[in-house]
């Protein structure tokens, strides 16, 4: 049976826009569950590659998104080369094949519906969570910052993952992703009508974490 009291907390945005801190610290504050649904797309990227087929075969795609086991769901985050560069271009070209968003869409409306442990509430951190797999959520925060800083904060994310890459590279690699991402026809990267923007450019962590905490709890005050 669904639970429907369950509480979504749907953050979208970009890459390196800091809505993945934001939405951990807000799971961790309010006792939420928390699905970085990122790490799903680039699971079936990975998956494809390492069936030794072509990201521009749809039908390869659809078969890797078979193949992710939902028991495994929440360690993927553990796999090495989840977070690699790779993996993320992976990510946004198999995001764009329908078959892959219609397998991923039941398994994250189901964790939003049943949080994992028991939990009151899930935040969801994604690109389509608060238009497609989450309209209903009662809060939507959709995170930006400039491309620069998202450049910069990306580069050196990689670099301290030991990645060989040049600033101008990752700067390319990003508005080729943005690019695929908010042009894609099937659930296209936009913010819905009913979200609140916040732009981290000039915020520190903390701050939008605060800024993000203050959105949640003015739409549900009874979240402390
Ligand atoms: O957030 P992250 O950088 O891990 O996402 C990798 C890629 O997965 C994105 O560029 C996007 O193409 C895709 N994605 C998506 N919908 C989501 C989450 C990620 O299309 N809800």
């Amino acid at each position: 049976m669904t639970n429907t009291s369950s509480l979504i907390i749907a953050i979208d945005g970009p890459s390196a826009s800091g809505k993945g801190t934001v939405a951990r610290r807000l799971a961790a504050h309010l006792g939420f569950a928390y699905l970085d649904t990122g790490l799903l797309y680039r699971a079936v990227g990975l998956g494809v590659l390492r069936a030794g087929e072509g990201l521009d075969d749809p039908a390869a795609a659809a078969r890797a998104a078979g193949r992710l086991d939902p028991a495994s769901v929440l360690t993927l985050g553990d796999d090495p080369d989840i977070r690699s560069d790779t993996a993320s271009v992976a990510a946004s070209k198999v995001a764009a094949v329908p078959e892959v968003r219609a397998f991923l869409l039941k398994f994250q409306q189901d964790f939003g519906a049943k949080p994992p442990g028991g939990k009151k509430g899930a935040v969801l951190d994604g690109r389509d969570i608060g238009t497609v797999i989450a309209p209903q959520a009662p809060v939507k925060i959709y995170v930006t910052a400039s491309t620069a800083t998202r450049a910069d904060r990306r580069y050196r994310e990689l670099q301290d993952r030991g990645e060989n890459v040049t600033e101008a590279a990752v700067l390319a690699d990003l508005q080729a992703r943005d690019a695929r991402d908010s042009n894609r026809a099937t659930a296209p990267a936009r913010p819905a009508d009913d979200a609140i923007m916040l732009d981290t450019t000039n915020m520190t962590a903390d701050e939008a974490f605060a800024q993000a905490l203050a959105v949640v709890q003015g739409k549900l005050p009874h979240l402390r």
